[in-house]
């Protein structure tokens, strides 16, 4: 199986294949595509792609609560505003791109490999590369990021991440080291935006909270070291409605793959030498349609110039309350 759902492949990481009730039926019919809740795209509502929410898979069924108020689960109350919880406790909305990105802004595009299981994050690979947008044209940066961290992988990085597993054990630093020197390869090049296919539900979201895990604040180290903020091409694609980049039904959006072979006239990731589902080769399959194809420059830099940057605040308050909120509910299910 070559083409399949790139976010609900990441998702699924983190789950043991025995209970990976998703990978099966229907969810095997449109491959190419990643099916986007079109409410993903409303400050209003907050809904979330579907195929990377991974909030409710790392909680067990047994605990999973059943009220019906989605912030404070209770039964007896009548949800939303009128919940005594929601404005201190709430489920964010995910954030929106509100943020112009300027001509001759460093963009590094980054992929991750890892593995999220029981409710902790392992970043096993990190890599970039950077790309900027002058006079219509978009100029590669010559130097690129990869970096393998010594943590095992899950079921998933051993089937899916060729070669990696050899690489890791050669290793022998862990995600603080290599989120240090991705901190210089930002500085470095004068890194103003990430990019990813997913960044908010996938890259950036497991790297903060891997972070977490290891004291380390990525949000405000990423600020201090320039980012302004992050650009999810998956969630752009349905704010702006770029129609060339969703599927026919209106409601998906293109998988990286898919795109990557619009931008090189059919040829695979393979095909052009580089490996499916291991860190910089997928970030460079991005770089390639971001700029290959014409739709997102457009978006990006054309006339009128669209919002297509989430700010580093709005991303780092996004991830602060939901974590918040998480842990608001954890202990209401532990009292
Ligand atoms: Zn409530």
């Amino acid at each position: 199986m070559k083409k399949k759902r790139y976010a609900q492949q990441k998702t699924r990481r983190g789950l043991n294949a025995e209970t990976d009730k998703s990978h099966g039926g229907e969810n095997h019919q449109h491959q190419d595509t990643i099916v986007v809740d079109d409410d993903a795209t409303k400050t209003s509502k907050g809904g979330r792609a579907r195929g990377t929410n991974t909030n409710n898979a790392s909680l067990p069924t047994a605990k999973k609560p059943k009220g019906k108020c989605g912030t404070c689960k209770s039964a007896s109350c009548a949800g939303g505003k009128k919940c005594p919880y929601q404005e201190e406790f709430g489920k964010p909305p995910t954030p929106d791109a509100t943020e112009e990105v300027n001509e001759g802004a460093s963009v590094a595009v980054v992929d991750i490999e890892f593995n999220e299981e029981n409710d902790v994050c392992t970043v096993n690979e990190v890599g970039a590369c950077a790309r900027s947008y002058t006079n219509g044209t978009w100029k590669k940066e010559t130097e690129e990021f990869k970096e393998v961290t010594k943590e095992k992988l899950g079921w998933w990085g051993l089937k899916n991440c060729k070669g990696l597993n050899e690489e890791r054990k050669k290793s022998n630093q862990d995600f603080r080291e290599v989120s240090e020197k991705l901190v210089r390869y930002i500085k470095k090049h004068k890194i103003k935006y990430l990019l990813a296919h997913g960044v908010v539900s996938s890259d950036a979201r497991v790297m903060v909270k891997a972070g977490w895990a290891m004291g380390i604040d990525v949000i405000r180290e990423w600020k201090e070291a320039g980012i302004k903020g992050v650009i999810d091409t998956m969630r752009i694609i349905p704010q702006h409605n770029i129609k060339a980049l969703r599927h026919l039904d209106g409601k998906s959006v293109l998988s990286n793959g898919v795109l990557f072979k619009r931008a090189s006239e059919g040829a695979t990731m393979e095909a052009r030498g580089l490996q499916e589902h291991r860190a910089l080769d997928d970030s460079k399959a991005t770089a390639e349609w971001v700029t290959g194809l014409p739709e997102v420059a457009d978006v990006m830099f054309g006339r009128p110039r669209k919002p297509t940057a989430i700010s580093i605040a709005a991303l780092g308050a996004y991830y602060a309350q939901v974590r918040k909120h998480k842990e608001f509910l954890e202990g209401r299910l532990d009292a």
